[in-house]
This record gives structure tokens, C-alpha cells and sequence, in this order.
């Protein structure tokens, strides 16, 4: 809660920290050992997370399933200039060759045939380079990538909010939108998040035993096969289409697709002229269904065609999942749809905003994607500890006002109850803090790492 993510720092303050000292039960665990339990519990931290949601869920902080969804990308902890492609890999790879053979001349000259006891430095460091070179080269081979960062394999070149490109990951979260609780978390190497609702809503399911209700998420989540599938399960969704925003707000140079009205009975569209446009081919496709084209025959004597092509005709392409992108729209533009999209921006978005402005958390320690991941579990945890805290304080609040105001039969059984609800669920808290649920080996890295 203190915004101390240094293994060498956590280190120090069961030294000079007293609450840290506490938490520690008197054990001063090396950096060594913090860093290495970050890098290698991979799956206790994830049953961490899903143990700290379920106690949110226990206490009542959880509402109905309306879930936001949302990603953040978050820098690698490696530079820009050392995602290379294939040719400035074995650019680099000759280089370091060349060099090596000219410092084993000069060895040779200095030495003779007498063997230094040690590999020289400089050598030893050009070698342990080319292993990683060759290794990043592997798997940028394997995996048919464009670029790959030699210091961190596993990050990709991501656009950033400020048009910054960097080595980052994907940070996914659902939020829930009662008390801005994650109830699931994901880092990912995806560059964009169009292929994340099922993944997530498969994590909703692992963790919370249902499916969000309602499920609110931007134009990077939008694909017919997404809002098909949440069709399927039976969520209500509201994911407005990358063009649906510009269609708001009607600045087009041309006639808007969306001015064209379809007639599926007699397959066929009507241009903003009131002329029918009728379907005339197919236009193929290789890895989507094929898009089917109607055409204006009467664009050559329209007076609006100024107005809606500088082509011969204007063409419309319908996929045919486009009614899905349409029943969406409708859904938007409801008054309801829309104040439920707004919603979205007061749940989820903050939560990104108080991980990266708040906690500083805008870049990895650690370097790998399961050890990146452990991180970025760590900060929901450490973001729903803070949730429980604050839901506490403001139920400790009212528990006064109570005490002040006198009782009545509904405040004393709203009370009543939360202190119920809340009393066990403080002490497994306690108990994550002081690592009871881990073995003793590790029960003292747990708790520092969930005090940061
Ligand atoms: S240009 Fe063609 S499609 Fe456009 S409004 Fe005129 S007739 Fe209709």
C-alpha cells in the first residue's frame, strides 16, 4: 500500500519498519528470496487473487455481474532498441564475433601458449551476449515474428495511449462495477484486445462460479465472433464497433453506411435517395466470411453523388454477421445502453489510472511473461486489498453514525449483518498479510508483498 515494489527495498524495511517487521513475524527474508518467490509462484498467486475476490464477494462488495472490461499496456522492463528483427540480429551476431576473434588475437599476444586462469571479462560478456542473441533469434524463428526483444523474449513492440511505441504487455482486467473490485486479472502478449473476452470471461467463471450479466467494453473488443459468443451465454453486452463512434458523429466526407437502409426480404439496400441499390456479387475473402456488394445503378444521374462517391457508383459490402453490429448500435443508442457505456468509464478506467498514477506501476521489474504476470496479479491484489480496506472504513463510519443517531430495526439489521459478514473475512485477510496460507518457508515473502 506504500508503493514499495523493489525486492531490495522490501528487503530493507523489515530492517527499519516496524509495521513491516510485524508483518514479517521478526523474519528479515534476503531480496533474493522475495525476488525469487515473485518470479515462481505463479499459481499461488493466482489463488491468492481468487481467495481475496471471493472474500469481496463474501462481504457483499460484489453487485449483480455488471462487468467491465478493460486493458492497459505497461512497458517491459528492457529497451526499445533492443527489439531487433532477423537481419539486425545477425548483424549483431557477426559483430560480436568479429570482436571476440580480435580479442582472442590480442590474448594470444599477450599470453602466448600459456593459459590465463579465467575467460577475459570483455569476452565472457560478448559470449553470455551471443547466447542471448542466438536464443532470441530461435525463437523469433519459432514463433515467425517480425521483432523480438533481446532482453525480454516475450514482450512485444506495443502502441502506448501516447502514440509511444515500446516492449510492453497487455494488462487485462473485469471489474465489477459495485465497489471497483477486480474479479479478474490477465497479462497478455496480444498487442491489441480483440481476442480477450473469452479468456476473461472464462476467468470470471474459474473465479466467481458465473458469468457477468452484463458486460461493458470499448471498440478494441468488438468482433462478431465476440458478440456472437456473448450472445450465446446470454450476456448483455455493449461493445460499440471500431466506426460506430465516428457514425456518431456524423463527420463524413461522404453519404455514412449507416444512411443506407437494409432490406433483408428482398436483399437489397436503399441509398439516401430512395433508390434501390439490388446485390450484385460476391466479393471473396480468405480467413472471413465473404462480403456480399450492392450497387447503385443510377449513381451516374443522382444529384447527391457529390455528396456520397467519387466513384463511378457507390458500393455497399454487408458481412453477413453484420446484423449483430447492428442490434449492438440499436442497444447504444438507447438512453439506457448509453448511460450503462458511461458507466464503464467511472469502473474500470479509474482502476488503471490508480495502478499507474497512484502506485507508479508503469513498468515491470521483472522480465519473462509468467514473472511479469506474478507482478501484475500482485497489483489486483494489492488494488482489492485497498477496496476491502476502504469498504470497511466506510462501514465503520455508518456503525458510528449508528452509535450516534440512536438504532432503529433496519439500521441495526443492516449492521448487523456486515459485521457478520465482515468478521471472518478480517481475519482471513490478517491471514493473508501474515502469510498463513503458505508454508512457513515463504509466509514472510507473502506478506511484504502484499504491504506494497
Ligand atoms: S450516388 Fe447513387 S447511391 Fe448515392 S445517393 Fe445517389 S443514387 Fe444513391
Amino acid at each position: 500500500m506504500i508503493n514499495i515494489r523493489s525486492s531490495r527495498e522490501l528487503d530493507k524495511m523489515t530492517h527499519t519498519d516496524t509495521a513491516f517487521m510485524y508483518l514479517a513475524a521478526m523474519q528479515h527474508p534476503d531480496f533474493r528470496t522475495i525476488c525469487r518467490f515473485r518470479s515462481t509462484h505463479l499459481d499461488s498467486i493466482k489463488d491468492v487473487f481468487s481467495q481475496v475476490v471471493t472474500v469481496c464477494k463474501e462481504m457483499g462488495m460484489l453487485g449483480v455481474g455488471k462487468i467491465s472490461l478493460d486493458g492497459t499496456k505497461i512497458k517491459a522492463n528492457a529497451s526499445v532498441k533492443q527489439s531487433k528483427n532477423a537481419d539486425a540480429l545477425d548483424k549483431e551476431i557477426d559483430k560480436i564475433l568479429k570482436e571476440s576473434i580480435e580479442i582472442d588475437k590480442a590474448e594470444d599476444e599477450m599470453y602466448g601458449d600459456s593459459t590465463p586462469y579465467q575467460m577475459p571479462k570483455e569476452l565472457a560478456n560478448k559470449t553470455k551476449r551471443l547466447e542471448k542473441i542466438k536464443a532470441a533469434k530461435k525463437k523469433l524463428e519459432d514463433e515467425k515474428l517480425e521483432k523480438i526483444n533481446i532482453t525480454d523474449n516475450d514482450a512485444k513492440i506495443m502502441k502506448h495511449k501516447d502514440g509511444s511505441l515500446k516492449p510492453s504487455y497487455n494488462g487485462q482486467i473485469a471489474v465489477d462495477d459495485k465497489e471497483q473490485v477486480i474479479v479478474a486479472a490477465d497479462l497478455v502478449t496480444d498487442t491489441n484486445d480483440v481476442n480477450q473476452i473469452d479468456p476473461m470471461i472464462q476467468l470470471i467463471w474459474a473465479t466467481m462460479g458465473y458469468r457477468p450479466t452484463i458486460l461493458l467494453a470499448d471498440a478494441g473488443y468488438f468482433s462478431y465472433d465476440n458478440i456472437d459468443l456473448l450472445n450465446q451465454i446470454g450476456t448483455d453486452s455493449y461493445i460499440p464497433d471500431n466506426s460506430f463512434k465516428v457514425e456518431e458523429r456524423g463527420k463524413s466526407k461522404y453519404f455514412l453506411k449507416s444512411m443506407f437502409r437494409f432490406d433483408k426480404e428482398n436483399d437489397c439496400y436503399y441509398c439516401p435517395a430512395g433508390i434501390t441499390m439490388p446485390f450484385k456479387w460476391i466479393q471473396k475473402r480468405d480467413d472471413e466470411p465473404h462480403l456480399k456488394q450492392y450497387i447503385g445503378d443510377h449513381c451516374s444521374i443522382c444529384v447527391l453523388k457529390n455528396a456520397c462517391t467519387n466513384a463511378k457508383k457507390r458500393i455497399i459490402s454487408r458481412d453477413p454477421r453484420e446484423h449483430l453490429m447492428e442490434e449492438m448500435r440499436k442497444r447504444l443508442r438507447t438512453k439506457e445502453g448509453n448511460e450503462l457505456y458511461q458507466e464503464r468509464m467511472s469502473t474500470v478506467e479509474p482502476v488503471f489510472g490508480q495502478m499507474k498514477q497512484n502506485r507508479g506501476f508503469t513498468e515491470f521489474l521483472l522480465r519473462g511473461k509468467d514473472k511479469t504476470k506474478v507482478e501484475f496479479i500482485l497489483m489486483c491484489i494489492v488494488h482489492n486489498v485497498e477496496k476491502i480496506e476502504g469498504f470497511l472504513k466506510r462501514k465503520a463510519k455508518d456503525m458510528k453514525e449508528v452509535l450516534r443517531t440512536g438504532f432503529s430495526m433496519d439500521n441495526l439489521e443492516n449492521i448487523g449483518e456486515i459485521m457478520i459478514n465482515c468478521a471472518d473475512k478480517i481475519s482471513f485477510l490478517g491471514g493473508i498479510v501474515v502469510g498463513s496460507i503458505f508454508s512457513n518457508r515463504i509466509k514472510s515473502e507473502v506478506s511484504f508483498l502484499l504491504t506494497f
